[in-house]
């Protein structure tokens, strides 16, 4: 099979019929064998009875129903441990990814050799209290993740080859970092392709202001995951042995100050009244705190069932 769609939605009961033939349109044009998973994330409203009669009237329709909603990222991970196509496109269900990139995006996957093609929405028609935040978002995200030349992380229109949506792990809320997913499971050949964007037609946005906060800490998760997920130690015990480092200088310095004072005959002179006395009071036990942090960290990670799980590409035997 050529490529499967995958489509997340969440009560989008008027786009599909709509949806569904467009994308019917473009593989029969382009003569590719396809299917469209729609996965409704527990929408409330008729989405799933929509699915069903597309379904029994073309055999390329599949569907997953949630119980409930889970969001995003569950519908896409389901999505995609479903898919068989040897491309796989993901593509918003509110009409706003038109599906005649869909050629293009999988001409870029099998001829020119990238692992994931993200969409870029250059000129966007969302209000401007999305596009403002969303610039700085995919700055600090570029930043981070180290994949210089991605503009729009959060794009819903994506491709990817098989192999990329079967490795990755697309939890809580990571649909929005899905390239650092990728790049983190070692594919590295990250692609954009400015793509047509459009208002919204039916509905509203699925999303409030709150996915700027929940987006900042989900980088910070991934950033500190990737890089100090299997060694917490690295960065507490080192943390932790600079601070007590810093304390016992400045204990040091009590204890000189006041060997000075006795000295020159100022015994009134009391330790507590230096400032190197609380903060080697407080550094030296924020340092052990953050060493035992980084140690009970480690123990943990150690009896993790993921620590040992690499992402092996091939195997000769
Ligand atoms: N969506 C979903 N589950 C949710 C929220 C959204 O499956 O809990 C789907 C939604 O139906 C749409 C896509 O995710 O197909 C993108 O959502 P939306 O258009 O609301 O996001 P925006 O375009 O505003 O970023
Ligand atoms: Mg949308």
């Amino acid at each position: 099979m050529d490529i499967s769609v995958v489509v997340p939605l969440y009560n989008e009961e008027e786009s599909l019929p709509e949806l569904h033939a467009w994308i019917k349109r473009v593989m029969e044009a382009n003569k590719f064998s396809y299917e469209i998973i729609f996965v409704n994330d527990g929408s409330t409203d008729r989405s799933w009875q929509v699915i069903e009669e597309l379904g029994s009237k073309n055999p390329e329709v599949k569907g997953i129903k949630f119980r409930r909603n889970y969001g995003k990222s569950p519908a896409l991970f389901c999505g995609f441990e479903k898919a068989q196509g040897d491309v796989v496109i993901t593509m918003d269900a509110d009409l706003q990814d038109s599906p005649d990139e869909i050629p293009e995006l999988r001409r870029m996957i099998v001829e020119d050799g990238y692992d994931l093609v993200s969409g870029y929405k250059k000129k966007r028609y969302d209000p401007l209290s999305k596009t403002i935040p969303t610039k700085l978002f995919n700055a600090t995200a570029r930043k981070v993740s180290g994949i210089k030349n991605l503009h729009d992380f959060n794009c819903g229109l994506k491709a990817y080859k098989k192999d990329v949506v079967k490795h990755i792990e697309v939890y809580g809320e990571m649909h929005r970092y899905i390239p650092y997913l990728a790049k983190n499971a070692g594919f590295d050949k990250i692609g954009e392709k400015v793509v047509h964007h459009q208002a919204r037609k039916y509905g509203k946005t699925k999303f409030g202001l709150n996915r700027f906060v929940n987006g900042y800490l989900d980088l910070l998760s991934l950033w500190f995951l990737s890089s100090y997920g299997v060694k917490p130690m690295h960065v507490f015990g080192f943390l932790g042995t600079l601070m007590f480092i810093i304390g016992f200088i400045a204990a040091f310095c009590v204890g000189l100050f006041k060997l000075i004072a006795m000295w020159t005959g100022d015994s009134y002179t009391l330790v507590t009244n230096s400032p190197y006395f609380y903060i080697s009071l407080t550094m030296m036990i924020l340092g052990t705190q953050l060493f035992v942090a980084g140690f009970l960290g480690e123990l943990i990670s150690r009896n993790s069932p993921e620590r040992n799980k690499y992402e092996i590409e091939k195997i000769i035997d």
